[in-house]
């Protein structure tokens, strides 16, 4: 049984990672083929061990396929893109508050525009002021309530960026099938208020409790971990408590709350099965050890409900149930198979679960502690075993997901042990219980005391938080794979000779050394940022960032979600160089987040502010064999231009014996002028980043045949308000190949060997859900 599971989940596995859907035929045809393999198998034919477990396979490539097939035909047509179409339905979530208005999903019930088709269920935002001519009332708005709204919607889109996060994946998984926002000075009418259906009702109680716990704690700086605790909310807690909890290595107790409500559930267990012990009346009723399992889940069941039943909890949910059952039914299934059995129940109903990264670390969590044996309800007698039971389990959970940390962020906290054998006791057994009896009785000094405890904890995480922390590339998948096989060794039972040994299968995946290119040679990748740019250059021994992309909201910038994932996820530890180009929030939003993370040699610029050095024309410094240029602006442009951002931006030169690269940032038409009056034979370039996003003040004809590139790269956001590039001006570009980040994604740039190549992310990794 258990290879067929294993085998059913390879086969959705392998679909997953498929380019295409394969066609309705060849899922037939490989459905035929199952009851032939069955039928050989029953007859000791040749191989026949292996015979179910291949047709199981197919079952699931199978089984995965019909179910994305049905989630990609609810989608939005391309000609209903950026169209204003007028739409009936519920709120279907609790909103999120961001800095300039609120985020929320939504069930379209009704579409009003006539011949306009939208999928069911829709990502919608909802500005409240930002820009002057979309400033309006603010209108509260609740879960389960019914809007009538003019919605602008596209389809999905994230950026696209190696090591970076799939967007695109995310919003396929959750079945949001389109991402807008409401038109504003257009219709915006509450039409119910509140329509009944129970996943409704569970929203608005959520809605509920967030804010009776908004009240009682007001500005109270933990508010946002709190209510993340209790209703799921993680959106609530600031960015800074985030890069905290990073620090410290204890992000899963936030963010993953497959271990939090298996924790709750095992608490709720554990208290029931002891009470229950008390009294021989409720024992001779059922048994103390089904109290305790029924307990468990009903618990479970609960808090997954509370926190908002999103796709990781309810996967460990279907985790814990069968593991509930086996428990419950008395039969001895053994924790491998329960867990199989628990994959089986997940992967049925929610095939992507195999895409997320929190799936594996929390299925790895509960794997682990079931492996270690400390799961065994109500095993644990007297402190000592307590103790050491909890010991146990701390040394499995901090060991044993360490290859998938470093695998999927890069770093691991080498105070997280630490950190972890506080917070996860602390977290788990008395602030989120605690959060979770204050919604069942809101008596104030419960919560207040709450929040007192939790300020203790995250005071002590501050403290370790000045502590090293251990970062590196990201291993490649072959010595992940044998850090698992290590840590597996490490956590046999006791007695098994030689288990040091699988600390050195660790090894490979720890010390995997960077990728960096021979001397000459430079690599150059342009970031998907959307509208803005960042673009990072790689010598031997040297680091440049041109660029730090743009500040998406108050909470979010390029910096901390692209550049510094990218940086760590290929081992930079330093930026020798930082050149932020111009003051414009499309450059430089990304600034404060990169000066966090990484130390920064020297920095040149044309903003005052952030000059030690100013960028001027003539300026030259060689890397490892590799020749810089500034061509850009003159230093007479300080005085004539300062107030004129765009005009201002540091054009930047990169000289190797395999070709160059020029890039333009921001420059203008005039500015474009005076690089050609300043000395023509300076510019030619193989590879030109196309200025200004392709804008129409940009790019004129003499300018593009003096740079004569053969190929050029236009960094630009999808759909973006701006409409850059222009149509005209990519047009201007026919003689050269034409790379976009919006349709490529990031491009990778390589001057090595003698020659040049280019290959854009998108085309390197593919998913059949991207772009659709
Ligand atoms: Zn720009």
């Amino acid at each position: 049984m258990r290879s067929n599971i294993l085998a059913f989940a390879l086969g959705i596995g392998i679909l997953q990672v498929q380019e295409r859907l394969p066609a309705g035929v060849v899922v037939a045809g490989l459905l035929l083929a199952v009851p032939p393999l069955f039928w050989f198998a029953r007859r000791g034919f040749l191989a026949a061990r292996a015979m179910p477990a291949l047709a199981c396979a197919l079952l699931g490539f199978c089984w995965a396929t019909l179910l994305a097939e049905h989630r990609l035909q609810d989608q939005l047509p391309g000609e209903w893109e950026g169209r204003d179409v007028q739409v009936v339905g519920v709120v279907a979530a609790l909103p999120h508050a961001f800095e300039r208005g609120e985020r929320f999903e939504f069930v379209v019930e009704a579409v009003e525009t006539p011949g306009a088709e939208l999928p069911r269920r829709i990502l919608l935002s909802w500005y409240h002021g930002g820009l002057e001519d979309e400033w309006r009332e603010r209108l509260a708005i609740r879960p389960a309530e019914r809007w009538r709204f003019t919605v602008r919607l596209k389809r999905p889109h994230g950026n696209a960026n190696p090591h970076g996060f799939d967007y695109e994946a995310w919003l396929f998984e959750r079945a949001l099938r389109a991402t807008g926002y409401v038109r504003p000075r257009a219709v915006a009418q509450r039409v119910d208020d509140f329509v009944v259906r129970p996943g409704y009702a569970i929203e608005r109680l959520r809605d509920r409790i967030r804010r009776s716990f908004a009240e009682v704690l007001g500005e109270a700086p933990y508010l946002g971990v709190l209510t993340a605790l209790a209703v799921g909310d993680q959106q609530a807690i600031p960015a800074e408590q985030w890069r905290l909890f990073r620090q410290t290595g204890v992000v899963h107790l936030m963010s993953i709350s497959g271990l939090h409500v298996t924790m709750v559930a095992a608490l709720f267990a554990g208290l029931v099965g002891w009470s229950w012990r008390c009294s021989e009346r409720l024992m001779l009723f059922l048994p103390a050890p089904k109290a305790a399992i029924a307990a468990g889940w009903l618990a479970a069941l609960a808090y997954s409900l509370l926190a908002g039943f999103a796709v990781p909890t309810q996967r460990t949910l279907y985790m814990l149930s069968v593991v509930a059952l086996a428990l419950w039914s008395g039969r001895n299934l053994g924790a491998s198979r329960s867990l199989l059995l628990a994959l089986l129940l997940v992967l049925l109903l929610d095939p992507w679960a195999v895409l997320a990264p929190g799936f594996w670390l929390s299925f790895a969590a509960v794997g682990l502690l079931f492996f270690v044996g400390t799961a065994r309800l109500g095993a644990a007698r007297g402190w000592r075993t307590a103790l050491a039971s909890w010991g146990a389990t701390q040394w499995a959970v901090t060991v044993g997901t360490l290859p998938l940390l470093l695998l999927l962020f890069q770093q691991f906290s080498l105070v997280s042990p630490l950190a972890n054998a506080l917070a996860i006791p602390l977290v788990s057994f008395v602030v989120t219980p605690l959060a979770l009896l204050f919604v069942v009785c809101p008596w104030p000094p419960l919560l207040h005391f709450d929040h007192w405890l939790l300020s203790g904890l995250l005071g002590f995480l501050e403290w370790l938080a000045g502590w090293p922390v251990w970062e590196q590339p990201a291993p490649p998948p072959a010595a992940t794979l044998l850090a698992v096989f290590g840590v597996i060794w490490l956590l046999l039972p006791r007695g098994f000779p030689a288990r040091w040994l699988g600390l050195c299968l660790l090894l490979p995946a720890v010390f995997w050394p960077a990728e960096r290119p021979e001397p000459g040679d430079a690599w150059v990748d342009v970031l998907d940022v959307g509208q803005g740019l960042a673009v990072v250059v790689r010598t031997r021994e040297h680091t440049l960032l041109y660029d730090t992309g743009p500040l998406y909201s108050a909470e979010s910038d390029a910096g901390q979600r692209i550049i510094v994932p990218y940086l760590r996820a290929h081992g930079v530890k330093r930026i020798d160089t930082l050149i932020v180009t111009h003051r414009d929030k499309d450059h430089s939003g990304g600034i404060v987040a990169v000066e966090e993370a990484v130390p920064i040699g020297s920095r040149l610029s044309s903003v005052p502010e952030l000059q030690p050095e100013r960028c001027v024309d003539g300026q030259t410094w060689q890397w490892d064999s590799v020749r810089f240029v500034i061509l850009h602006p003159a230093a007479d442009d300080y005085e004539r231009h300062a107030a004129k951002t765009n005009n201002m931006s540091c054009v930047l030169q990169i000289q190797t014996v395999s070709g160059s690269v020029l890039l333009t940032s921001d420059i203008e038409a005039r500015d474009e002028q005076a690089l050609l009056a300043r000395g023509t034979p300076r510019l030619p370039s193989d590879v030109l980043l196309v200025p200004h996003h392709g804008s129409g003040t940009s790019s004129t004809p003499e300018f593009i045949a003096a740079v004569g590139a053969r190929e050029v790269i236009i960094p630009v956001g999808y759909r973006n308000r701006f409409q850059h590039p222009r149509a005209d001006v990519v047009d201007r570009y026919a003689g050269s190949r034409v790379w976009r980040t919006d349709r490529d994604g990031a491009v990778r740039l390589r001057l090595a060997g003698g020659g040049l190549s280019l290959s854009s992310y998108r085309m390197q990794y593919r998913r059949y859900w991207h772009g659709r």
